[in-house]
């Protein structure tokens, strides 16, 4: 069931699940919805009362998820501002037009919300389609030179594009390199693949990116004009 109450003038709009559980528990998910479980013979009261007492924490954590969402609008993908344009549709549905625009098909486009929370799954599945691929067509060339096929993951860090931890064979996108342009998206992944090979920003470092990506400093000036934290507030 869905439930709202108020606190200090704030409403909480939660969902509420019941289950073979123990306590009522409250968590905020990534799009900004609070959900509450709680045993199966709870009541609303009872898990009314416990988000009234964890209300500040809460709040603080929706206010959080919501500020990470990029706004429809205009987002820079690929190095050039999109429109962004929700229209009635199924999931899945969303697109990129003829035109570039990001189209995001939603059952009620007037949910802005729910816009909001579309758009960045789109992202987040674009990104890492665009860097696993990557991945793929450069690896070779590294796994010729010795280097282990990495565990790539993503996250939303706002300081950096990327890194590598040669020792676990671990590498970590930020979402944001989708911001990038197409040649400096190639940049940031032959630089972090090039980390399996060097750890460090050495004179050797730079002799092995140049057999990849022979145009790297000029790639890196540009990639500068770009940053991880405007993507995710890039709404112009
Ligand atoms: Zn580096």
């Amino acid at each position: 069931m869905n439930g709202k109450i108020e606190i200090d003038g704030r409403v909480i709009e939660y969902v509420l699940v019941r289950k073979k559980i123990k306590n009522i528990n409250i968590r905020v998910s990534s799009d900004g919805t609070v959900r509450a479980s709680a045993p199966e013979r709870s009541t609303v009261r009872a898990v009314e009362a416990v988000i009234a007492a964890h209300a500040e924490r809460i709040l603080q954590a929706v206010d959080a998820a919501l500020a990470k969402l990029p706004e429809p609008g205009r987002v820079v993908v690929y190095g050039t501002p999109r429109e962004v344009v929700a229209v009635r549709g199924r999931r899945g549905e969303s697109r990129f037009d003829a035109d570039g625009r990001i189209i995001i098909a939603l059952p009620d486009p007037d949910d802005a919300k729910a816009v909001s929370a579309e758009l960045r799954r789109f992202l987040e599945i674009e990104c890492e389609r665009t860097l696993r691929f990557l991945v793929d067509k450069l690896m070779p060339l590294f796994a010729a030179r010795g280097a282990a096929y990495p565990v790539i993951s993503f996250n939303h860090a706002k300081g950096r594009w990327g890194s590598c931890s040669p020792e676990s064979g671990r590498i970590r996108f930020s979402y944001a390199v989708l911001t990038l342009p197409p040649e400096c998206i190639g940049l940031t992944v032959a630089h972090e693949l090039t980390h399996l090979l060097v750890c460090d920003h050495s004179a050797a470092f730079y002799r092995e990116l140049a057999k990849i990506v022979p145009d790297h400093r000029q790639l890196a000036a540009v990639t500068k004009n770009y940053s991880p934290a405007s993507f995710f507030s890039s709404v112009l």
